[in-house]
């Protein structure tokens, strides 16, 4: 049922409208689709506009001839170029077979936007809006969209058993749009789950991180860890882990979720803030209290994340960032001059500042009488915007010398970046101040130790 809505129509900016205006001029049809829809009846800015056309490949490129990039023709997508944006015009097209879980083996044009419209994930992503504010919307995603539920076009087994990675799209959409999962859709999520082993891992990591970073990142994962277990095993353990210990009132994985929704949503935060207990399982003891202890617990989950964002294939900087917040989750930092000069050279401001919100969060995930920490997270931050405004030296690029300077006391090669090294040590120590003659004098000392004696 076609429906016509004047109260919530979808804006159109002028550079779409003129590509619309322009095929249908020609005879085509041509709507907005997809996610641009979603988000314009949400009242957000939409990422992208895509359009859908009757148009075929070819009759788009000849309608645009100076715009046109032929980006996917294959898939009947060809690229018009504005001086706003990019925008993806593809003709209607139904999806053939499926191979693999993954990928159609071959896709055919159609003439009906409702078919192609029936191709597509979700019902909040299957609706079109045209020039005249018409919106074509055949699978009542207005409906889902106002109640705020993620539901499959068709039937979800056989949509996820076509492509398996709208499995994690559609935990990335109702992480971000905060939606829940329609219950059909749900379950067959949850029985399709071991299809996602189809799919390549930097694909499913994009979804991920959507899904991590979103605003309802906590109940998508709460309710559906099972999901994550199949290309990371090591999240299974940790789900019902009862931590039989009086700060936590939550079992590992349930805390480990809490402390992802009490920091921001930073990627490099969130990933750190999910995986900050994973070595529990596997460090779990009880005393003969019957208290549980998790010793050893950072070392432990920080090779346990090494292996888990390697699997993922993400960038190898990222990796190691998010493993030292692990690793330096659970570190005490005595509130002093010189610990805090210390983990700042080795995490850099930017990564300091993450470790105290990861410490932070990791305290308000913890039962209510030990939520106290807090104080402690404020007196490190707090140290930190002081040490920071009285520019405090913890970098090379800080220090009031450099190599050509330790250059010209006869240092050579690999020992210049040594003593470098040597004399930051000294700084961060309080050994020897900052400045140039100081340290200067501290390295000649030791670049010529024998004319000295
Ligand atoms: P966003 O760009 O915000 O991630 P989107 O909905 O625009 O969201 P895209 O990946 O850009 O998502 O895809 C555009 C549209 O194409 C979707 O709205 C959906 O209709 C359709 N689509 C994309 N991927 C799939 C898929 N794997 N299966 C079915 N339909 C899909
Ligand atoms: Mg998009």
């Amino acid at each position: 049922m076609q429906r016509e809505r004047r109260g919530i129509q979808v804006k159109i900016p002028g550079d779409v409208k003129e590509i619309l205006q322009t095929m249908e001029s020609a005879g085509y049809e041509a709507w907005c689709v997809g996610g641009c829809v979603r988000d314009s009846l949400m009242g957000r800015t939409p990422a992208d506009w895509d359009v859908a056309t009757s148009a075929l490949p070819e009759e788009t490129e000849a309608l645009f001839p100076h715009q046109a990039v032929p980006t996917g023709l294959r898939h009947g997508t060809v690229t018009v170029c504005t001086p706003k944006r990019r925008v993806e015009v593809t003709t209607y097209r139904v999806d053939g077979p499926y191979q693999d879980h993954r990928r159609p083996l071959s896709v055919h044009f159609t003439a009906s936007i409702r078919e192609d419209l029936g191709r597509r994930d979700f019902t909040v992503n299957a609706m079109a809006a045209d020039l005249r504010g018409r919106l074509e919307d055949p699978f009542g995603g207005q409906e889902d969209l106002q109640q705020g539920i993620l539901r499959c076009v068709g039937d979800p087994q056989q949509r996820f058993e076509e492509d398996a990675l709208r499995i994690m799209r559609g935990l990335r959409f109702a992480s971000v749009l905060g939606f829940s999962v329609e219950e059909d859709t749900a379950r067959a999520i949850r029985r399709c789950r071991d299809l996602l082993k189809e799919i390549a891992p930097e694909r499913i990591w994009t979804e991920l991180t959507g899904l991590l970073t979103g605003c309802q990142a906590g109940p998508v994962l709460l309710g559906f860890p099972e999901v994550l277990g199949v290309f990371w095993p090591e999240v299974l353990p940790m789900v019902g882990l009862d931590q039989r210990n009086p700060h936590h009132c939550y079992d590992v994985w349930s805390h480990s979720v809490h402390a992802l929704e009490a920091v921001p949503p930073d990627l490099l935060l969130r990933c750190a803030a999910l995986l900050h207990d994973v070595g529990k399982p596997a460090c779990f003891t009880l005393d003969e209290a019957g208290t549980g202890h998790f010793y050893g617990h950072g070392p432990v989950g920080c090779r346990m994340a090494e292996q888990m964002l390697r699997h993922m294939r993400c960038p190898s900087a990222f990796r190691e960032r998010v493993v030292r917040l692990v690793e330096w989750h659970d570190r005490f930092i005595p509130p002093q001059h010189k610990s805090l000069c210390r983990a700042l050279r080795l995490l850099g401001e930017e990564d300091l500042r993450r470790l105290i919100a990861l410490k932070r969060a990791d305290n308000l995930a913890q039962a209510p009488a030990y939520r106290s920490r807090q104080k402690d997270c404020d007196l490190l931050q707090a140290m930190l915007e002081d040490l920071l405004r009285q520019q405090a030296c913890f970098s090379l690029r800080q220090m009031q010398v450099n190599g050509r300077d330790l250059m010209t006391l006869g240092l050579k090669g690999p020992r210049i970046g040594q003593m470098l090294e040597a004399l930051l040590t000294e700084v961060v120590e309080g050994r020897v101040p900052n400045e140039r003659a100081a340290l200067l004098a501290w390295a000649a000392e030791r670049a010529h130790p024998k004319e000295d004696q």
